[in-house]
């Protein structure tokens, strides 16, 4: 077993099991019936996909507007908060009732969309179709399906007078697909919360929740600047400190290195979880990431398949070279940029410093822009939270594992985080057909994954925030 995972095991086999007495308290904030609710719901999303937020330019003070709106109805004060022009966010707290009994739980999502090609879809993008038991349209999936059961979650709060000990935020933020979003909102107290927020990946098969994959962790985005220089000229006395050939050789070396691996113990439960549905191969490779033979293990894994690879180790593509203008003449320099994604807790400079190692190319320059972040670990997973969205999937997706995630892509979450904040990626449920339709055409929502997801985010909230009855 590699030596990183021991001390973490209790913490991966803990399991978190609903006791009967507190379902049973939870339940009596249930409303009354919850067809007119899933009602509510869908006429939330459809009413946000009609609002067209695609960023560029983004125009989220629509939908922050509807949301202050919906929330005023139901005496739920909502504040808008305008960064530039029309980009703005909303933010709505429900206080605790007496004195708050630590940080405050927070519902975060989106409300920008990325553009639709309308030519492209089947249905108008911004119309918020009902059709074959799905709501079609941009954002269904990413994300405003998450803000329709975010906004719902907090109204049936209201509603059912649910005395909270925790504060509870919802907070639908602008400008998060751009990749610079606006997150000077929300409180002092904001960074220090309890969030959920979208990132995971949670399975809709056969009309029932099939998985949950928490998002407790992802890899860090980094570019690195290669730059090579030498002596300019005339092409036809060549040099030995030709930029551009110096720049081959560094971008050779770093095509051949392979970076060490490391099962990191997230990566661990999330392959073992799936293992059931891989080929017999592939479940012998993914337990012997356990045993002795676990590096070469790793190695067949990544053949086999790129992105269990991804997770496996730290990574660099050259993406851009730049050099030379004419075809005569010998540049003074050359560029390449190689962008990176490390593991979780990787500090950026120590990586760096192996790919000058890697690279061993005494005119090429190997630097990066450092940013103030730190090393970010992955989120714990013996935490209220976890605990809380382990104990709802037990009553609101029986059967569903929950495991956690670690995403190869990068998202703001890191720097929340790195805030000493806890999140978790919970998702609205697709099908794998669905979940490639988000960012594409034809994008949609089961109707009936909505209403589970309202269900799940709804217990998840009141095991996290509801007073037990004394
Ligand atoms: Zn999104």
């Amino acid at each position: 077993m590699p030596p990183v995972l021991a001390p973490l095991f209790p913490l991966l086999l803990a399991l978190a099991v609903p006791s009967r007495a507190r379902t049973d308290d939870l339940a009596r904030f249930d409303p009354p019936s919850w067809a007119p609710v899933f009602a509510e719901l869908k006429g939330h999303l459809q009413a946000l996909v009609r609002l067209d937020t695609s960023n560029p330019p983004g125009d989220e003070i629509l939908a922050a507007r509807y949301l202050r709106e919906t929330l005023g109805r139901e005496g739920i004060a909502g504040e808008v908060f305008v960064s530039t022009g029309t980009r703005a966010s909303l933010v709505a707290r429900l206080k605790a009732q007496g004195p708050a009994r630590g940080r405050p739980f927070l519902l975060m999502c989106h409300t920008d969309v990325v553009p639709a090609e309308r030519a492209r879809w089947s249905v108008d993008p911004f119309a918020g179709t009902e059709k074959d038991g799905f709501i079609w349209g941009r954002g269904t999936a990413d994300i405003k399906g998450m803000c329709a059961a975010e906004l719902m979650v907090v109204e049936l709060l209201k509603r059912a007078r649910v005395p909270l000990s925790r504060d509870v935020i919802f907070f639908a933020q602008a400008d998060e697909e751009s990749g610079t979003p606006d997150s000077g909102v929300g409180g002092s107290d904001r960074h220090l919360a309890w969030f959920l927020r979208e990132g995971g990946h949670t399975l809709w098969r056969s009309g029932a929740i099939a998985a949950i994959h928490l998002q407790v962790a992802e890899k860090r985005y980094l570019d690195v600047k290669l730059v090579a220089r030498g002596t300019p000229g005339h092409s036809s006395l060549p040099r030995a400190d030709n930029p551009v050939h110096a720049l081959a050789r560094a971008l050779a070396r770093l095509s051949a290195w392979r970076p060490p691996v490391e099962i990191h113990p997230v990566v661990l439960r999330f392959l073992q979880d799936g293992a059931a549905q891989g080929t017999q191969e592939r479940r012998e490779l993914i337990a012997a990431l356990s045993g002795p033979g676990w590096e070469e293990a790793a190695r067949r894994l990544e053949e086999l398949d790129p992105e269990t690879g991804a997770l496996l180790h730290d990574t660099a593509a050259a993406t851009i070279v730049r050099g030379g203008y004419k075809a005569n003449v010998v540049p003074s320099r050359a560029e390449a940029v190689v962008n990176c994604r490390l593991m979780p807790g990787r500090d950026p400079e120590r990586f760096v410093e192996e790919l000058r190692r890697v690279v061993a190319e005494p005119g090429v320059e190997v630097s990066y822009e450092p940013d103030p972040l730190p090393p970010v670990a992955a989120m714990p997973l013996d935490t209220p939270l976890h605990q809380a969205v382990e104990a709802a999937a037990a009553e609101a997706a029986p059967g569903a594992p929950v495991s956690p995630l670690l995403s190869a892509w990068s998202t703001d979450s890191q720097s929340l985080r790195a805030r000493g904040t806890i999140m978790y990626g919970l998702d609205p449920p697709l099908s794998a057909e669905d979940a490639g339709r988000a960012h594409g055409d034809d994008e949609r929502i089961s109707i009936d994954a909505l209403n589970a997801y309202l269900r799940l985010l709804y217990r998840v909230t009141l095991r996290m925030t509801a007073r037990e009855r004394t």
